[in-house]
C-alpha cells in the first residue's frame, strides 16, 4: 500500500489540527471550571455569613423591642445601633457575593464559547477521519484490483514458477534465466 498519498496525508493533518484544538479546549474548559467552583466555594461562604448577620439583625432588633417595653431607653438605643452595624455589615457582604455572581457569570460565558469551539473541533475532526478512512478504503481496492491481475504460470523451460500482468501486451513463457540461456546460445 502507498504510504505517501497526499490525500491520506491531508486528512491526518486535518484531524490533527483538531486534535490540537480539542485537547486546548478540554485543558481551557478544566481551567474555568476550577474557577466557578472557586467561586461557587466563596459564594456559599457570603451566604453563610449573610444568614448568620440576619439572624444577628433579628435578635438586635428583639432585644431593642424588649428594652423598650422595660422602658430601658439606654439598652434600647445601644441594641439599635448595634443592629444597624449587623445591617450595613449584611450589606456589604451581599455586594462582595453579587461581584462573586457577576464573575461567575461571566465565565459561564466563556464557558459556552468554548464548548461551542469544542463541538466545531470534534465536527472537523470527525469529518477528516471519515475522509481517512473512505481514501483508505478506496486504496485498498485499488491494490486488491492490482494485485487481481497477477497470475503465476510454470516457466516452459524449466518449470520455475513465473508472475505475470494479465494487461502485459506480452505474456512471457520462459522464466528470466532461461532467456539469458537462450540468448548466450
Ligand atoms: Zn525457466
Amino acid at each position: 500500500m502507498n504510504g505517501n498519498d497526499s490525500q491520506l496525508e491531508s486528512c491526518r493533518a486535518r484531524m490533527n489540527d483538531a486534535q490540537r484544538d480539542i485537547d486546548n479546549a478540554k485543558r481551557e474548559l478544566d481551567r474555568l471550571q476550577s474557577s466557578i467552583d472557586a467561586l461557587d466555594s466563596s459564594i456559599n461562604s457570603c451566604n453563610y455569613r449573610i444568614d448568620d448577620l440576619k439572624r444577628s439583625v433579628d435578635n438586635e432588633y428583639e432585644a431593642v423591642r424588649i428594652c423598650k417595653a422595660a422602658r430601658d431607653r439606654y439598652n434600647a438605643d445601644s441594641h439599635r445601633y448595634r443592629a444597624q452595624d449587623f445591617q450595613n455589615a449584611k450589606e456589604r457582604e451581599i455586594s462582595i457575593r453579587r461581584g462573586y455572581i457577576d464573575q461567575k457569570r461571566s465565565i459561564i460565558n466563556d464557558k459556552k464559547r468554548v464548548l461551542d469551539t469544542l463541538k466545531q473541533a470534534s465536527a472537523r475532526k470527525k469529518q477528516a477521519s471519515e475522509e481517512f478512512h473512505s481514501r483508505l478504503d478506496t486504496l485498498k481496492a485499488e491494490n486488491a484490483r492490482r494485485k487481481a491481475d497477477y497470475r503465476e504460470k510454470p516457466c516452459k523451460g524449466c518449470g520455475k514458477t513465473i508472475r505475470y500482468n494479465v494487461n502485459w501486451s506480452h505474456i512471457p513463457n520462459y522464466c528470466q534465466e532461461c532467456k539469458e540461456k537462450f540468448r548466450r546460445h
